[in-house]
């Protein structure tokens, strides 16, 4: 036996060596991590220094595979970064219109914002009640033509079938017949205020209805007691005859030019 060995001793330590060896190459792959599907690929590759690639036939294999793994994790990459960048573009669009929405918004907003505001300012606006005319008559002129000794409002000019406006928002609460007045209306405005218009050729609205500051209300004439035509209008402080006010400072301290 131990004569066989001595023959035998000169063979075994060699395979004994490619053992180790070929153990060495797997632990070595063990360590990157590839052990599980190339170890028989990696062990025929070790012996690739004595065996050809033709003999093996499996380092082309490996090659391949490398190749196929890093395309697959290059097309990976791609399509992660891909589907990062779209999201990024979709998110980047959403946010867009988001702030396009918002400032539309706003822009709505303050449009509405200003046209409440003109609205208030139109409806507190008072304008003379015959455009483009002037007082012929002033306040408390003394004259046979009035009851009272005094004139209780102003005549402004103005040719019959003249448009009369209402001087400021308000409700009507009178119209139709008043005497020496002739058609007149009464309006209640919006600050506790009257106004009269006297004399009208034509009335053209009825009681209970509101109006706006410039509305068309009547045309003037020269009904009642009057000596031609023109607008009487009178600034009170009730409905009534007998509660009147100085007109044209009425009108001034509500910002009319008279
Ligand atoms: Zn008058």
């Amino acid at each position: 036996m131990a004569f066989t060995c001595a023959t035998g001793k000169h063979r075994r330590p060699s395979r004994m060596k490619r053992t180790t060896a070929r153990a060495a190459g797997v632990a070595a792959l063990a360590t990157t991590g590839v052990i599980g599907t190339l170890a028989a690929p990696a062990l025929a590759a070790d012996n690739s220094a004595e065996n050809s690639v033709e003999q093996t036939g499996f380092t082309p294999v490996i090659t391949v595979g490398d190749t196929i793994a890093a395309k697959i994790d290059a097309q990976a990459d791609a399509q992660k970064e891909a589907a990062e960048e779209a999201a990024l573009k979709k998110a980047a669009a959403e946010a867009a219109r988001k702030k396009a929405a918002a400032r539309a918004k706003e822009e709505r907003e303050a449009k509405e914002r200003a046209a409440r505001a003109a609205e208030r300012k139109r409806l507190n606006t008072f304008v003379a009640p015959i455009s483009n005319s002037y007082v012929s008559t002033g306040y408390k002129s003394g004259g046979s033509l009035w009851s009272s000794g005094s004139h209780t409002g102003i005549d402004f000019h103005a040719a019959s079938g003249t448009t009369v406006h209402a001087v400021g928002s308000g409700t009507v609460v009178e119209t139709g017949w008043g005497g020496s007045y002739g058609n007149q209306i009464v309006i209640k405005m919006n600050d506790g205020t009257y106004t009269q218009y006297g004399h009208l050729s034509s009335i053209g609205v009825s009681v209970g209805q509101t109006v706006t500051p410039g509305q068309q209300i009547a045309l003037s004439g020269a009904t009642g007691n009057v000596t031609g035509p023109h607008l009487h209008f009178e600034a009170r402080t009730t409905p009534e005859y007998g509660s009147d006010i100085d007109p044209v400072a009425y009108l001034r301290s509500h910002g009319v030019n008279v």
